[in-house]
Formats: C-alpha cells, sequence, structure tokens
C-alpha cells in the first residue's frame, strides 16, 4: 500500500490531502470552501455527492466543541467557585466561536476518519495507479 494509515494520520491532522498529501483541501484565499477536486492529484475530496463526509465532519466538530470545551467548563463551574452566570456566559460564546475555528481541521478529520479504516479506496493505493507523491 503506498499510502499507509500513519500517513493518512499525518495528513488529516495537517489538513492535506489525503490521497496526495497535497495542501489543497481549501480553495486558495478562502477560508470555509472546500475544493471539490484536489487540484494537484484530481482526488473527489467532496466525497463523490455522499453526504456522509459533510456529516462525519460535523460530527467531529460538535464532538470536539462538547468533549474539549463544554464539559470541561461544566466540571470548572461545578468544582471551582466559578459563578454559574459566567460558565453560561462562557458556554454560549464558546459554542458559536469554537465550532468555527475548528471547522477546516474537522473537515480534514472527516476525511482522515474515513480513509483511516478504508485506505484501499484512496486512488494512490489501488493497483495501478501512481500518482507522485507530495508532502
Ligand atoms: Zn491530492
Amino acid at each position: 500500500m503506498k499510502v499507509t494509515r500513519s500517513d493518512i494520520l499525518v495528513r488529516g491532522l495537517t489538513q492535506r490531502c489525503p490521497n496526495c498529501g497535497g495542501r489543497t483541501l481549501f480553495r486558495a484565499g478562502s477560508w470555509l470552501q472546500m475544493n471539490d477536486l484536489c487540484p494537484a492529484c484530481g482526488f473527489n475530496l467532496a466525497g463523490a455527492g455522499d453526504e456522509g463526509f459533510y456529516l462525519r465532519s460535523t460530527s467531529l466538530n460538535f464532538g470536539v466543541t462538547v468533549t474539549c470545551y463544554l464539559f470541561p467548563l461544566v466540571l470548572l463551574a461545578y468544582f471551582t467557585s466559578m459563578r454559574v452566570q459566567t460558565a453560561e456566559v462562557l458556554a454560549v460564546a464558546g459554542t458559536l466561536i469554537i465550532p468555527v475555528l475548528i471547522y477546516r481541521p474537522s473537515r480534514s478529520w472527516g476525511l482522515m476518519n474515513y480513509y483511516i479504516f478504508f485506505p484501499e479506496a484512496l486512488p494512490a493505493n489501488r493497483a495501478g495507479d501512481q500518482p507522485e507523491k507530495k508532502q
């Protein structure tokens, strides 16, 4: 297998194309728009119209926000002298801001999460394909 699971993990965590490793997930000059196809290797980043790719990254975004921000905030409010009103304001602000801040990583994590389980689905790992490897 040309692209290993560890390659996919590193590429997912660094917001790179899972197939070629290029920094091509997002359109140049845009913070939120993802390329449908990788400009470097032509890999279908949108998942061939599969809505699961978007839902997967949205679920990861939600899960990370709850697990890494809201849950610790609840623990802080419960076990420290933090006022409940302060915790409420931080919770509302965090639930509005954090999903936007981790939008790009969560889109990349969504791709990583799929291809780490199905690396053979990457064109670079199919027999006969020899795409160039960029990093
Ligand atoms: Zn690519």
